[in-house]
């Protein structure tokens, strides 16, 4: 019942009813500003903390963003759209304030308003946290994408985890990486909505019984379970000028209030309180696993906690608008999986529309199959999940009987398809017998969806050919590709506001919703006057880079050397490896005397190493024992500097894509799935070293081959070359990289940590040696040569850099998020509805 009664005839002040726009100019910021400073925060001129100014901004702009984001839901409403739900374990967001500013229009009018106050913007803006709520490009890719649906005015709905932790803090000690908790969200956060009245019971352990419905009709159910409250916060996604809000919808877990009460009851207290915190420790902290299945129970309770909630939000939704009769539900309706992390939707989807909603198997089978889609992230054998059975007979027993039932009527139709074929349905079935069976994620995905899709073409086409062969024999109209993309908005015009301003004189403002445009750049690379100009703002943003690897890493990077950089999670496929054997290389030639090795350069490494990835963090402990001895040898360190800049995260690389010359993107061919960091950097016009993998192959088709230093095996040579790899064959014949070896097997970069480098040397020299370090190296030390010569022509150089920016087209989220629409998604635009009462 709503508290309010209906005053709109009788009132004698009709303008209590109407709410007037907030003001969109520098005066009504520093009202809002002056009123939550002071009213709300209670805080006075004399306090010090940037931490009360960055709150009070941040909630004078989200005023703004909420009268917007009502009139979106409401011509959703009333547009009775279908709509697209986007489902992820993870969102890697970053900071939201200067991106809700851009998105607004307000970046001027807030700068000003604040000076006038005596504050600066820059410093307000570094006391928001990183929200780190992912690993890496997966979850920064979920984070472009809600930035472009909004900005084309898509009804899409993100779904994800309210970790109360996120990636963890990296410190460097000693040169090793150390973890420490990320309690972002320990001050509050500013941006979030909390929404209890859509709160949600999700069930857990229990177990199935029969029983009859008031037809007489024999049905099953879960009962007896362990229910977890799944807390609605609300985030709001602006679009770009366009006055849509977007909405990112993440669910923190609660005890329920009943929870234990039998324990309560028999007078244990504090074990039934205490066991309130087992439910809450659901959402506690993100897996930092990247690429990575971890197996752990919290981990697969996770993901079920999150489908679950997420299909029963639409289906009350559905509900509210439909009624009951669920029969266009596929037509209205579209979940895109992020990965198999929330594949178990599948089956949760089957079991709340015949379980909770009275539907037969082959209806709820029918709205399944044409409303879920998945995404594929990766080929690599380690990263595919899967899960005990016997887990899920524990945790979640109705959800494997669904599962069990799926596929016993999969492996009929593959029987009826290949009679006699055993071999194949033993490969098809979506459970891997063994001591242990298993439940195959990705293939309960890919029966339940109607599409699937990986991110690059060489990835999708290996897809076909490789890991899902026999699905795409089966099923070949399913597959596609959508080639990744990232948002302009804070990719350029956020991150590299110098850039942003000459693109706007040079070829106007409309690039940034059409990244196409960029291409109109391509002329003035022949115009020395603009080139100049090109080569102000590169040199401006390398030193603002120098600034943060002073200040982080205490490690001086002369602008003027070429700054060569490798930022992504350290894992042994993307090849930090390789990066750090060429820097030796360059200490080696240099302490010989040997001269001639193009421009001096500023080599940057950084990311994050899964905590229980031993060899990774080794790679980091190698990188910056050699950046010591690098940096601390005055006759190397006037041509060569090594720095690895300690916890990478989106508000980092938001200063280290503006300020890169060189781009590495030198994994092994075939195991990058696409690739996005490869993306920004190109689009803030550094060029690229790389392999043919992912979507490096599409970065050099559009740039062109001149303008691209191409190095490396291909997939195929990859492929070919197992089995008969010799690796200590390829070291002795090749005296650079044999040098190298001499040097790390020396012990040179770890005189007093005797052989702490064994595995590293061994892996290198291994003949199983699965991401080809020695097999690339030659031609990776000859392709940077090549780069550091090219450098030296400067003319030469800003030509292939702004060529770089006028191609990166392509590479927009925009144009990713058009293709799923088009393809998969078939959503209509909304704009939102006019302002009007409250
Ligand atoms: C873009 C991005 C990534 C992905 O980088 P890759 O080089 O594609 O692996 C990872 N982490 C952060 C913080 C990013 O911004």
């Amino acid at each position: 019942m709503s508290p309010f009664k209906d005053l709109s005839e009788s009132s004698p002040n009709a303008s209590l009813f109407t709410l007037a726009p907030l003001p969109m100019d520098a005066d009504g910021i520093a009202q809002g500003f002056q009123h939550y400073y002071a009213h709300t925060f209670g805080r006075d001129r004399d306090c010090r903390s940037s931490y009360y100014p960055y709150k009070a901004l941040a909630i004078t702009l989200r005023d703004r963003l909420m009268e917007r984001w009502k009139r979106t839901r409401h011509a959703h409403d009333q547009a009775n759209c279908r709509r697209t739900y986007y489902l992820s374990l993870e969102f890697l967001m970053g900071r939201s304030l200067s991106n809700a500013l851009l998105n607004l229009d307000l970046t001027d009018a807030t700068r000003q308003s604040l000076y006038q106050m005596g504050l600066l913007y820059e410093e307000i803006e570094q006391a928001e946290m990183d929200a780190g709520l992912g690993n890496g490009g997966l979850g920064r890719l979920a984070a472009c994408f809600l930035d472009s649906c909004a900005t084309l005015q898509l009804p899409v709905k993100g779904y994800g985890l309210r970790y109360e932790y996120g990636m963890f803090r990296q410190l460097i000690e000693d040169g090793r990486q150390v973890e420490e908790p990320d309690h972002w969200m320990r001050d509050g956060n500013p941006w979030e909505l909390e929404r209890p009245e859509y709160t949600q019971r999700i069930p857990f352990f229990g177990r199935t019984e029969e029983y009859k419905d008031h037809n007489g009709r024999s049905c099953r159910r879960w009962v007896d379970t362990h229910d977890v409250l799944a807390v609605p916060y609300d985030i709001p996604i602006p679009g770009y000028r366009n006055d849509t809000i977007n909405t990112l919808r993440l669910w923190s877990a609660a005890a329920t209030d009943e929870f234990d009460l039998g324990e309560f009851n028999a007078g244990s207290y504090p074990e039934s309180v205490a066991a309130k915190n087992d439910a809450e420790h659901i959402t506690m902290v993100l897996y930092p696993n990247d690429a990575n299945e971890c197996g752990k129970e919290l981990r697969l309770r996770q993901q079920f906690f999150l489908a679950s909630a997420s299909i029963k939000d639409v289906i009350r939704e559905w509900v509210r608008l439909q009624g009951r009769d669920f029969s266009t539900f596929a037509d209205k309706n579209c979940f895109q999986l992020n990965d198999t992390h929330p594949a178990v939707s599948v089956a949760e989807l089957m079991r709340q529309l015949m379980d909770d909603h009275g539907l037969e198997w082959e209806a709820a089978w029918e709205i399944t199959s044409r409303t879920m889609a998945y995404t594929n992230h990766t080929l690599l054998p380690e990263a595919l999940e899967r899960w005990p059975v016997r887990l899920f007979q524990q945790l979640l027993p109705r959800i494997l009987e669904i599962i069990y039932e799926i596929n016993a009527r999969f492996l009929s139709l593959v029987a009826a398809r290949w009679p006699g074929d055993i071999d194949r349905q033993r490969r098809l079935s979506l459970i891997e017998e063994g001591d242990d069976p298993q439940v195959r994620m990705a293939f309960l995905a890919i029966v339940g969806s109607f599409s699937v899709n990986g991110v690059a073409a060489l990835h999708s086409d290996l897809l076909k050919k490789g890991l899902f062969r026999d699905w795409y024999e089966l099923w070949p109209e399913k597959f596609n590709n959508k080639t990744n993309g990232v948002t302009p908005r804070r990719w350029l015009a956020m991150c590299n506001e110098p850039l942003r301003d000459l693109l706007d004189e040079t070829i106007g403002t409309g690039w940034v919703c059409d990244l196409s445009q960029l291409s109109r750049l391509a002329p003035h690379a022949d115009d020395a006057a603009f080139r100049a100009r090109w080569d102000d703002i590169k040199q401006a943003n390398k030193a603002r880079l120098s600034r943060l690897v002073a200040s982080t890493c205490g490690i001086e990077f002369p602008p003027e050397f070429m700054f060569d950089v490798q930022v992504k999670r350290i894992h042994e496929y993307k090849r930090q490896l390789l990066n750090i054997l060429h820097v030796i290389h360059l200490y080696n030639r240099i302490k010989h005397g040997d001269g001639d090795l193009g421009a001096p350069r500023c080599v940057l490494i950084g990311g994050k190493a899964a905590p229980g990835y031993e060899m990774a963090k080794l790679i980091i402990k190698l990188i910056n024992n050699v950046a010591k001895v690098v940096n601390a040898d005055r006759s190397v360190s006037e041509r060569l500097r090594v720095a690895f800049i300690p916890d990478y995260r989106v508000s980092v690389m938001e200063i280290l894509a503006p300020g890169t010359d060189l781009s590495e993107q030198i994994s092994t061919a075939g195991k990058e799935a696409s690739g996005t960091g490869n993306m920004k950097f190109m689009m803030n016009g550094a060029v690229t070293i790389g392999t043919l993998d992912g979507a490096n192959i599409e970065i050099r088709e559009r740039v062109g081959e001149d303008n691209f230093f191409l190095f490396g095996l291909t997939a195929e040579e990859v492929e070919r070359t197992r089995g008969n790899y010799d690796p200590n064959g390829i070291i002795a014949h090749e005296p650079a990289l044999q040098e190298v070896m001499g040097l790390l097997e020396s012990g040179h970069f770890n005189q007093f940590e005797k052989g702490i480098f064994d595995p590293i040397i061994n892996g290198i020299r291994s003949p199983h040696d699965p991401w080809l370090t020695a097999a690339d190296f030659d031609s990776y030390r000859r392709t940077q040569l090549l780069a550091a010569e090219t450098y030296k022509d400067r003319e030469r150089w800003l030509r292939m850099s702004i060529l770089n920016t006028a191609h990166s087209g392509f590479f927009s989220s925009d144009r990713t998020i058009a293709e799923y629409n088009r393809d998969i998604w078939k959503l209509d635009t909304v704009e939102p509805s006019p302002f009007g009462s409250w």
